[in-house]
């Protein structure tokens, strides 16, 4: 059994509310939204953060998010997508993972 909670999680052993899924990319719903509309899509083989990622995966990441964001309202009106890295960042789950955050006005970064 793997000790990475998302890894846990794209194995099914921990329960998720799934809003994607393909080949390679599960999105979820944050357990902790920070916005009206919070997911988190991961890439289903292992990396600690964005950086360890080869281009192939950053494409299969933003290639979902892309077709999520079309497939909902999320396009039309907007929304962010982060990732936290080490502890400047404030990650705290160690498989790389990109909030995608909408459904309401976002504070913009700085005011
Ligand atoms: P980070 O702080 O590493 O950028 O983001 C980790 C995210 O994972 C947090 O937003 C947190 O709310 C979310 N999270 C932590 N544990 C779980 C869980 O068991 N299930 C889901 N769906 N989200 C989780
Ligand atoms: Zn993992």
């Amino acid at each position: 059994m793997s000790d990475c909670l998302f890894c846990r999680i794209i194995a099914g052993e921990i329960p998720s509310a799934k809003v994607f899924e393909n080949d390679h990319v599960l999105g979820f719903k944050d357990l902790y939204p920070q916005a009206k509309e919070h997911y988190l899509f991961i890439h289903k083989s292992h990396s600690k953060n964005v950086n360890e990622m080869d281009s192939t995966q950053l494409s299969d990441i933003f290639s979902a998010i892309k077709e999520f964001t079309q497939n909902n309202d999320l396009e039309e009106n907007g929304f962010r997508v982060v990732s936290n890295v080490n502890k400047h960042g404030g990650q705290t789950v160690f498989h790389t993972h990109f909030h995608v955050l909408g459904g309401e006005q976002l504070k913009h970064f700085g005011s």
